[in-house]
């Protein structure tokens, strides 16, 4: 991507020289389709606005909830995506934090309503009136996206911009999900995908031994956990000989719910940390007792991603990727549907 200098005005909006924008997207029409590639006209930032120019967007299991329609209410068409690397292209009048160039993140969280009583109470993750990037608001399946500055991460200027996508949703809500999961040292994690892989590079960071959990049979994932440091790698069904303190549910499987609560300590904490998941099966209330818990992670806070960028390089945390061109990604998300994946699929527009 070239720097974006000299920078012009046009109608109140500050442009770089490449002016000519011309945009592709991967579009959702309709649940249940596959995506297809379209020409959109030159995207402008309105007021408190910017446009970013993607260099990279990560591929994550919610996109496939999406793409399904198992989330109520997207809008549609859509262009998912919401692990978004790229560079500020144009930025809106009434916009001072970002400027032309800058190097940015946008992730989930796409804004929210500031008023409600979530947002009062620091817990904008929950607000009433959100809007979530490629799920509500277009995302980063594409050349390029118009985002909110205020719920835009700036990123050093230089970097890896596939190796920092799947941080935005991967990292962040699992750094999130990993807090929610207590400080207890012996650690689960259910579906070793891009979030668990990131995860664990965190806890082993923190000192605690991390158990990973994988589809039966699924040997290239439990010797990817191992090499990342996990202590133990074996089958959802399997029981280590340790009870666990806390266990993370990032796979969509309910049934993963008693299977993680059997294996935690009393007063123990099983944290489900997808936004969709199968039907939880019924299980006997025994495996509950003892104040086990079972909570839920949703979205996440700006607080969430300024933490955690800021122990990114403390940990040095390392992705493993798989990369796919922008037309390829039905392809991606059908790897990712069917576990042919290891670490994260990443778009490159
Ligand atoms: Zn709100
Ligand atoms: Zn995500």
């Amino acid at each position: 991507m070239p720097l974006l200098d000299p920078v012009f005005i046009v109608d109140n909006v500050l442009v770089c020289q490449c002016e000519d924008v011309d945009m592709r997207a991967m579009v959702l029409r309709h649940p249940g389709e596959p995506l297809s590639l379209v020409d959109r006209p030159d995207p402008r930032p309105c007021n408190g606005e910017v446009l970013v120019r993607v260099s990279a967007c990560g591929v994550c299991r919610t996109d496939l909830h999406v793409v399904d329609g198992e989330l109520p209410h997207a809008k549609l068409p859509i262009v998912p995506g919401h692990e978004v690397v790229g560079h500020i292209e144009a930025v809106g009048p009434d916009t001072q934090a970002l400027s032309v160039g800058m190097r940015v993140g946008i992730p989930w969280l796409g804004q929210t309503c500031g008023q409600c009583r979530y947002c009062r109470e620091g817990r904008e993750n929950l607000c009433d009136r959100p809007l979530f990037t490629g799920y509500t608001r277009d995302g980063g399946y594409a050349t390029h996206v118009l985002a909110d500055p205020s719920f835009t991460f700036r990123l050093p200027d230089s970097g890896d911009n596939v190796a920092a996508a799947p941080l935005l949703c991967a990292g962040l809500i699992g750094w999130r999900s990993l807090r929610m999961a207590g400080d207890g040292k012996r650690i689960g994690l259910y579906g070793f995908g891009a979030a668990a892989h990131i995860v664990a590079q965190i806890a082993c960071w923190q000192g605690r031994d991390v158990f990973a959990f994988t589809r039966a049979g699924d040997a290239a994932g439990q010797d990817f956990a191992r090499r990342l440091g996990a202590r133990w790698a074996g089958a959802s069904e399997d029981r280590p000989h340790e009870p666990l303190d806390c266990a993370i549910i990032y796979a969509p499987v309910g049934a993963l719910v008693p299977a993680a609560l059997k294996v935690v300590r009393k007063g123990g904490r099983v944290v489900c940390a997808g936004i969709h998941m199968s039907d939880i099966p019924s299980f006997p209330y025994n495996l509950l007792w003892e104040e086990r818990q079972v909570i839920s992670v949703a979205n996440l806070t700006r607080a969430d991603g300024l933490e955690f960028f800021e122990i990114v390089p403390k940990v040095g945390i390392r992705t493993e990727t798989t990369t796919y061109p922008l037309a390829r990604a039905n392809d991606a998300l059908s790897d990712l549907r069917n576990g042919r994946l290891t670490g994260a699929a990443v778009l490159i527009p």
